[in-house]
């Protein structure tokens, strides 16, 4: 498994174009003699979102392919309950800074999310579920999914149909988090991520000389007030007992000191929960910022774009796989997790069937691995990876046993 991490580490690959690793996947069940389809997913394009939208927003729909996710089936005793178990293979444009041997070959490409690390290790339980096919009734569906950081490859292998024949009853997933040590594990029933979508905000002014503003409409001025005002959506309209977050991390006008430039754009992210919060503040970002351009006389579009839902954790199969957890690591080692406001696609598989994904430690302070995801120098304890296997595996017979 350190050897497959490693490779796949070393050849990183954007989302929808995990060509490389689907073939290394497959080449694995091959041997295997595990039965799977492969290029499931089709066209990846756009995979959620509104084509008006992406055009109003200013985004060009990614690459296509034939579609890199790969369902592979193993067959238990006889039939029984169909459990789906899923890792995602695409890495992020991010240019590496750790200084390790199996360091990314591909400047500007790295694992920096641990997808290397998941899909090895659905890998691994592939080879362990097979070799006990005597020891459950039921099926087991294998998801290796492209796209997880965008744009949404569960979603084209849930167009693919994979959810049925036989229909999935329900799934399980993982992530690593460096919350937790190598051999421990963080599951909670409830919410585990939020639903993210995107906000792109456009304001058209009129531009001119900075000396005379009186003959222009600033669209820098409409823009601070634009995002000052929805800062105060969160504070001001929602109980204070729900989540949510509203993030612009881009502001973009103008090109010189002395020029009120015509344009500004604003990009940001929009976290939440509760489907009618989800719905209160993107109503009221449009109203708000087309309403402040009508005051200050600029125009404003907004192009508001629904990504992932929520991840809801299925009560029941969180206790499966605490307890099928606690059963190989001890109970010391599994510990509850908070939700967070991150962003995961499995959360489209979550919707359509009981589901619970759990977080795998993979810290190790003494070797300096305790950076975040999506940093440039994530790095895991690759001894988590046996752990994960362990708890995924446990977890499936404890589910199909049931
Ligand atoms: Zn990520
Ligand atoms: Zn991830």
């Amino acid at each position: 498994m350190r050897e497959t991490r490693r490779y796949l580490h070393m050849n990183p690959e954007l989302s929808l174009q995990e060509n490389n690793t689907s073939r290394l996947v497959s080449g694995h069940l091959n041997e295997l003699g595990i039965k799977h389809r492969t290029g499931v997913g089709g066209d990846g394009r756009s995979l959620y979102m509104d084509a008006d939208m992406l055009r109003l927003a200013g985004i060009t729909p990614g690459p296509t392919t034939g579609g890199t996710g790969i369902l592979g089936t193993i067959e238990g005793r006889k039939p029984g309950k169909v459990l789906l178990i899923r890792a995602d293979m695409d890495a992020l444009p991010i240019d590496e800074q750790n200084d390790v041997p199996y360091k990314s070959t591909k400047a500007g490409v790295m694992h920096a999310c641990g997808h290397d690390a998941h899909t090895t290790i659905l890998m691994g339980v592939a080879e362990m579920l097979n070799s006990r096919r005597d020891q459950f009734d039921g099926t087991v569906k294998l998801m290796f999914q492209p796209a997880e950081e965008g744009p949404g490859g569960a979603v084209a292998m849930i167009n693919d149909k994979i959810l049925e024949d036989p229909q999935v009853d329900a799934a399980i997933a993982l992530h690593v988090s460096p919350i937790w040590r190598a051999g421990q594990i963080g599951v909670s029933a409830g919410f585990s991520s939020a639903a993210s979508d995107s906000v792109h905000i456009m304001v058209k002014g009129v531009g001119g000389h900075a000396a005379r503003p009186h003959m222009c409409v600033d669209s820098t001025v409409v823009a601070s007030q634009i995002l000052l005002l929805l800062q105060t959506i969160v504070s001001r309209e929602i109980d204070p007992f729900e989540q949510a977050v509203i993030t612009f991390g881009m502001l973009h006008a103008g090109a010189a000191a002395n020029v009120i430039p015509d344009n500004a754009v604003l990009h940001g992210t929009v976290r939440t929960y509760a489907p009618a919060v989800r719905d209160h503040i993107e109503k009221r970002i449009k109203e708000i910022a087309t309403g402040i351009g009508l005051a200050m006389r600029a125009e404003v579009q907004v192009a508001y774009l629904r990504g992932y839902p929520a991840l809801h954790n299925d009560e029941t199969m969180a206790e499966i796989v605490r307890e099928a957890a606690s059963d190989v690591l001890g109970a010391d080692n599994v510990f509850p997790r908070k939700p967070g406001m991150g962003g995961e696609d499995m959360a489209f598989v979550a919707q359509k069937v009981p589901t619970c994904m759990f977080n795998l430690g993979i810290a190790n302070p003494e070797q300096g691995k305790t950076f975040a995801p999506h940093h440039p120098r994530f790095d895991i304890d690759e001894d988590a990876m046996a752990t994960g296997v362990k708890v995924m595996v446990a977890s499936a017979l404890k589910y199909l046993n049931r």
